[in-house]
């Protein structure tokens, strides 16, 4: 047995590779591919997997794959990476009536996240950023996809999302007697290090701030401004100095341009731009991730759920002016990814949004690298996520016919892999 054992060691070594010389390829076909990076769709692709990264990719015929390798020939399908959706709460579902919400626990709440990590990776979302739960839930969900005890995305978590006592990251909905604080509350520049030091201390591998007020919290004016200066760029140093990327929710023009000057990396919702906005922004290279789907169900299902009139509110004043800043973001030539804020609708319908971001300025190419190559930039991922070439992780899903022809094929993904796992289609 040792012998044996010792042989097999040997021949690995001849080959000049480890135990994954002997693991079987297999090969994926279809009709076309879209090409992120060069920005162009290839016809008649061919992509080999082996272990969970790309090993070859061209045109078929144009290379041998090994004798036993298996087969997947998606006819009539085109291919594209995984898709990355840069803003989402797994952990939270807008069916839930809004105060009900308040009553789960963070048991519960994993067992939402759970639910919907599933959802998220079958709708082709193979990489989201989780920005914000209360209580470390979706660190959790992630460890166990990770550890392959459950099915979802490979995920990114900001844990608690700090903000300003009574401001949008706070839970303002409670009677002062019962003391409610959400857990990423912290005030002074030391206190929010502190708290993100908290956060990477119990997982999060992203952070995320609150710099304005939002729609869904109470109490607090969209437009306006809550962290300082100060405390943003306190914010921003703690995180970069231990390698996470920083996210800053943002509505008001002011909080938009203190949060890119504090150096984050993007900036969420940025509803309210000026043109000083977007210059800093394309100064700065920080990157919009604009959530301009979500307000549709807001504004049609958000009475139903029991969203309070304040929030809808809100709503209706950002809505459009948002839809407004995204155009003069493409047109500006921002750097753009796409983050919806699933968790505002239904997880899995996170696809929706692409159309609505080639109705406002994008090209079909531009939506589908926003939620690509430009998200793996972001994450500083661009080696192993978000583009179909070789080396990279085998991160792969497809739908029927050309995207690039109507952008809506998006929302119906009928093929996905994930680390070279097949989790829908195939054969
Ligand atoms: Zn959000």
């Amino acid at each position: 047995m040792r012998m044996f054992m010792k042989a097999a060691v040997a021949a690995a070594s001849i080959l000049g590779v480890g135990a994954s010389a002997i693991a079987a390829e297999t090969v994926i076909t279809a009709d076309a591919m879209v090409d992120v990076v060069k920005g162009k769709l290839i016809e008649k692709p061919m992509i080999v997997v082996r272990d969970d990264r790309i090993v070859a990719i061209g045109k078929q015929g144009s290379f041998t794959p090994g004798e036993d390798a298996t087969y997947i020939a998606l006819d009539g399908m085109t291919l594209m990476p995984g898709f990355m959706d840069m803003h989402v709460h797994i952990s939270g579902d807008a069916e839930t009536p809004f105060y009900m919400t308040m009553g789960y626990s963070i048991p519960r709440q994993t067992v939402v996240a759970v639910k919907n990590a599933e959802k998220t990776l079958m709708a082709g979302f193979t990489t989201i950023r989780d920005l914000g739960d209360d209580g470390y839930s979706v660190i959790g969900v992630r460890d166990g996809i990770n550890a392959g005890e459950i099915v979802g995305p490979r995920i990114y978590s900001v844990g608690n999302a700090l903000g300003i006592t009574g401001g949008h990251c706070d839970n303002n909905f409670l009677a002062p007697e019962m003391k409610s604080k959400s857990n990423g509350v912290a005030d002074g520049p030391w206190a929010v290090r502190e708290k993100v030091r908290e956060n990477i201390k119990y997982g999060a591998n992203a952070i995320k701030f609150c710099a304005t007020g939002g729609v869904f919290s109470k109490g607090t004016k969209v437009g306006v401004q809550q962290y300082t200066l100060e405390e943003m760029k306190a914010i921003v140093d703690e995180s970069h100095l231990r390698g996470l990327v920083v996210a800053a929710h943002a509505h008001g023009t002011s909080g938009i341009k203190t949060a890119i000057v504090a150096g984050v990396d993007s900036v969420e919702h940025v509803s309210f731009v000026d043109d000083e906005a977007i210059a800093l922004a394309k100064k700065f290279g920080t990157y919009f991730s604009m959530d301009i789907y979500n307000t549709e169900y807001t504004l049609t299902y958000g009475a139903e759920n029991g969203v309070p009139e304040e929030n809808i509110n809100k709503e209706r004043e950002v809505s459009q002016r948002q839809r407004e800043s995204f155009s003069r973001a493409v047109k500006g030539g921002v750097k753009m990814v796409m983050g919806t804020d699933a968790g505002i609708y239904p997880h899995g319908d996170n696809a929706k949004q692409f159309s609505r971001m080639v109705e406002f300025g994008m090209t079909p190419m531009q939506a589908l690298q926003a939620a690509t190559i430009n998200a793996a930039t972001l994450l500083k991922q661009e080696r192993d996520l978000g583009a179909l070439q070789e080396g990279f992780l085998a991160d792969i899903v497809a739908v029927k016919g050309n995207p690039l022809d109507d952008i809506t094929l998006t929302e119906n993904v009928t093929f996905v892999m994930k680390d070279g796992v097949v989790y829908k289609g195939g054969n």
